[in-house]
């Protein structure tokens, strides 16, 4: 079993995903956007965020896996299951739970903009910036985190703590 180091309590997330989703529903009101959570890391964000969002919307899921370790990004991601929604001229947000070196948002993100929806956003629940390698733009951040492994909130660590209520960060973790 791994020990776990909490660093965002469950009370925190929750007063913030509420301030994200006023914020959005200002910037979004007339519009109907469409909110597309990338599974399966971001589904208890989604879950809180659809319900902050004080304005007509729709979701969809797109799930993909990258591939390489379970700790690292290595940047070549396979899409598992796509939208199930044309996104031509429609206002797509994308619901992440972690942009790390900013690979997997800039596949997606390139994948979507081919489809050529009226816009394309995205929010993400953490950012762990200093580890980005490419350059792409991140609209919506719950929090900034250190470089750290983190769990819970929707991410596993070999698909366990996903149930977590917070976020935590492995201690003594050895990278495969
Ligand atoms: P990126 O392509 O930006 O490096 O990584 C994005 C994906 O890597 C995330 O969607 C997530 O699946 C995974 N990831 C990156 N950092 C972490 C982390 O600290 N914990 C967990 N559980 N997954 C992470």
């Amino acid at each position: 079993m791994e020990k776990i180091q909490l660093l965002i309590p469950g009370s925190k997330i929750k007063a913030r995903v509420r301030e994200l989703g006023r914020e959005i529903s200002l910037d979004y009101q007339g519009l109907n956007p469409i909110l597309v959570s990338i599974l399966k890391g971001s589904f208890l964000f989604l879950a809180d965020l659809t319900r902050a969002i004080h304005l007509p919307h729709q979701i969809d899921f797109i799930s993909v896996s990258s591939y390489g370790s379970s700790t690292h990004s290595s940047g070549v991601v396979r899409l598992l299951q796509d939208l199930g929604t044309n996104i031509e001229g429609r206002d797509v947000l994308v619901v992440e739970d972690i942009v790390d070196t900013g690979l997997t948002w800039r596949y997606i993100r390139n994948n979507l903009l081919t489809r050529n929806p009226s816009s394309l956003r995205i929010v993400t629940l953490l950012d762990k910036r200093e580890r980005r390698v490419v350059d792409v733009p991140v609209d919506y951040v719950g929090f900034v985190i250190p470089d750290r492994f983190v769990v819970g909130y929707g991410l596993d660590y070999q698909e366990r703590y996903r149930n977590l209520p917070y976020i935590g960060a492995l201690e003594d973790k050895r990278e495969i």
